[in-house]
């Protein structure tokens, strides 16, 4: 079973979707999320941060490396990066807000191809690959890492 979490960022402007892969972390391991209207006021530690886009999130790393322990992750190599990129705990979909545009975005589709399946799973295929090139540009991690 993997983890969904919603966190509201520190200015409560926006809320983040995030994602724990097996529930390997529990979500205690997300001390906070900063959407890019509050992360300038943050000062940025990246021994337990991790920068995306504008949004900053913040991880208990000494909680993360406990867990991680038991799958034989040294805790001397654990960073933020790396429970990010490995899924431990990172965006659900390729951004904070992936999760909620996605399915907007899909449902659009669904009304073009107007009932027209095999329309709509080819819309699909084009529509994935440009989307995630185009959030490739913008800056995002995850979308970086997919291509
Ligand atoms: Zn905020």
């Amino acid at each position: 079973m993997c983890l969904s979490i919603q966190r509201q960022c520190s200015c409560s402007a926006d809320v983040a979707s995030l994602f724990h892969t097996n529930s390997v972390l529990p979500e205690e391991v997300v001390v906070a999320v900063h959407c890019p209207s509050c992360s300038d006021a943050v000062d940025f530690d990246q021994a337990t941060m991790l920068r995306d886009n504008g949004w900053i999130i913040e991880y208990d790393l000494e909680l993360a490396a406990q867990h991680l322990r038991r799958f034989g992750i040294d805790p001397q190599t654990l960073t933020p990066e790396r429970i990010f990129d490995e899924g431990y705990s990172t965006w659900k979909g390729l951004t904070p807000t992936d999760a909620y545009q996605k399915s907007m975005e899909l449902h659009a589709l669904w009304a073009e191809a107007e009932g027209d399946r095999r329309k709509y799973f080819e819309d699909m295929k084009k529509w994935t690959i440009e989307r995630t090139q185009r959030l490739a540009e913008a800056g995002w991690r995850k979308a970086q890492a997919a291509l």
